[in-house]
């Protein structure tokens, strides 16, 4: 796969996790139905990963990334901006977090189960507002907080592991390969969330804002910045208009009762 590929693959990834979608990412939407009936073998299912190994995985998938996309150097001036930012989370809610920027113009950020956040310099320009900027993050970051991406995480190996079978996949994450690892970082950072979790994610984005004594109707602003992206990027999350705008006044609506 070419750095140009990976790029794109990436940026699928967060603009349907930032827009949102209607679709469920269920299990069987990403193992498919071969995958699916393949995963209810007992070898496969033996297979189910303990949340250390999850976070192992999402520690090297992330490794495997940050070499294949150009990072911000500590002394770029996006990388400073975040590194400001995030300069009181090292520990944030339970979590030790790290935060890298990709230097490409794709309107994207996503966090994963090892607590990296990855923000892409597309998105910190479209977002000058430290706040919206944060309310996305944080909006990443409590899909890791609640889970999320590690189920992702798990439902991807899962189907490499069905695809691939399990001598071949090694049976655990320190006998996996490099290109292995890859493929399964791409397809859990591509797969959708599903409405459930957006919600809950939204929900902590407004929380991260308030902990950070940042505004949290900057939320509210952010998504209705990543709406109006709606049409100019080619990616498929684009055209789902009503289910932004039913995040956009559940957000309301929830910085309201919590005021
Ligand atoms: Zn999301």
């Amino acid at each position: 796969m070419t750095r140009d590929m990976k790029r794109f693959v990436l940026t699928m990834a967060g603009a349907m996790c930032l827009a949102g979608s209607a679709h469920a990412g269920k299990l069987s939407d990403l193992l498919g139905s071969q995958g699916l009936k393949d995963a209810g073998n007992t070898a496969i299912t033996g297979l189910a990963l303990t949340d250390a190994q999850v976070v192992e995985l999402g520690a090297k998938s992330v490794a495997q990334m940050d070499q294949e996309n150009p990072v911000a150097p500590a002394d770029n001036a996006y990388a400073k901006r975040l590194a400001k930012l995030a300069q009181n989370m090292t520990r944030e809610d339970g979590l030790t977090l790290n935060f890298k920027v990709y230097l490409v113009k794709d309107v994207n950020a996503f966090a994963v189960p090892d607590g990296s956040v990855r923000v892409f310099a597309g998105l910190m320009d479209l977002m000058p507002d430290d706040a919206e900027l944060m309310s996305v993050i944080g909006h990443e970051i409590g899909h890791v907080k609640y889970g999320h991406s590690k189920e992702h995480y798990r439902a991807a190996y899962l189907s490499s592991a069905a695809r691939k079978g399990v001598a071949a996949i090694g049976g655990t994450v320190g006998k996996l390969a490099a290109s292995d690892i890859g493929a399964i970082g791409e397809a859990a950072v591509n797969a959708k969330f599903s409405r459930a979790n957006e919600t809950q994610a939204d929900e902590y984005g407004v929380d991260f804002l308030r902990r950070h004594g940042m505004d949290p109707n900057a939320s509210v602003r952010g998504m209705q910045k990543l709406a109006s992206q709606d049409g100019k990027a080619k990616t498929s999350f684009l055209d789902d208009h009503p289910a932004s705008q039913e995040r956009v006044s559940h957000l309301q609506k929830y910085i309201a009762r919590k005021r």
